[in-house]
């Protein structure tokens, strides 16, 4: 017991890379890892755990760790007293129904009275409840792609990214059960011990930074004097944009922060208005 602060993540896997990456990110320096359950971080009170993910939130619960991250469709069919500090916008999925290709569904309701094999059951036994439906889970503890050819089950419900192992067992996916990204979960909303809880909301407070950073970018051009105005209005800037001026008095310089999805939205606007040498540029990092 040093006293740190202790971060359970998974140990292999995929969202492994992605939360070293955001921590790094966070400015900490992290120990080579390889192969150890326990690394210390040079310059912050942090201890990261590597761990299977289905048995994060069962440690984060217990406060063997005091904060995790892992997947919503784990803490979800765990159902762990757990609390969800931050949507970390990785690791991205969906749980999905598959069922095979020679089969007809067109609708949900088809699904009442069918053999469903999955790895969730808690998830797709709330799914199949809230939508007031009536079919059979058998819960695999793997390879559930393979049931219905084996003729265990009708249709599956599984994680569904780019639909590769469907394709190749011959399902085709249906309906969406559940949407999934890695989140950071600890047992409470905020931890008993007060220095702990200082270096947690340290981490948050960075943390939150990297990721508003990651959703936004930095747009410069140059503008003609006269369509400033014009210009300034088709900007989505989070905050007032910078004007500059330049050498040729008949244009200025316009920075801006703008949401990094809002880009190809918008350039053939500001072209027609007379924008030139347009610029868009990564942040590395963001305080609000
Ligand atoms: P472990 O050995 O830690 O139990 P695992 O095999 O259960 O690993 P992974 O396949 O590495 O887990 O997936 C970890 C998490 O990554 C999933 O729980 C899910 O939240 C997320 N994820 C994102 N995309 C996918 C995908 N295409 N397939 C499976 N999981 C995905
Ligand atoms: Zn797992």
């Amino acid at each position: 017991m040093n006293g740190n602060l202790k971060l359970a993540i998974q140990k292999k896997g995929r969202l492994t890379e992605k939360s070293l990456e955001l921590l790094r990110h966070c400015g900490l320096d992290i120990e080579n890892y390889s192969e150890r359950l326990i690394v210390s971080v040079r310059n912050f009170p942090l201890d990261i755990l590597f761990l299977r993910d289905d048995d994060i939130p069962e440690y984060v619960q217990d406060g063997v760790a005091d904060i995790g991250i892992v997947g919503e469709n784990v803490i979800y069919e765990k159902q762990t007293q757990t609390t969800m500090l931050e949507k970390l916008g990785f690791g991205r999925c969906s749980l999905m129904l598959a069922y095979p290709e020679n089969k007809e569904l067109k609708k949900i309701e088809d699904i009442n009275g069918r053999i469903i094999a999955t790895t969730y059951p808690r998830i797709l036994k709330d799914y199949l409840g809230s939508n007031n439906l009536n079919a059979k889970i058998i819960e695999l503890s793997g390879s559930v792609e393979i049931a219905p050819s084996l003729g265990v089950a009708d249709l599956i419900c599984d994680i569904v990214s780019t639909g590769n192992t469907l394709m190749m067992n011959k399902l085709k996916k249906s309906f969406k059960v559940f949407d999934s990204e890695a989140v950071l979960i600890s047992a409470a909303s905020s931890l008993s011990d007060e220095k702990k809880n200082d270096m947690l909301n340290d981490l948050l407070r960075r943390i939150r930074s990297v990721l508003t950073a990651r959703s936004s970018k930095y747009l410069m051009m140059n503008v003609p004097k006269n369509s400033l105005e014009k210009i300034i209005n088709i900007i989505p800037s989070l905050k007032s944009p910078t004007v500059l001026h330049l050498a040729d008095a008949n244009m200025l310089a316009v920075h801006a922060v703008i949401p990094s999805n809002k880009f190809w939205s918008i350039i053939e606007d500001l072209k027609a208005a007379g924008a030139s040498g347009i610029l868009l540029l990564p942040i590395e990092n963001m305080i609000q």
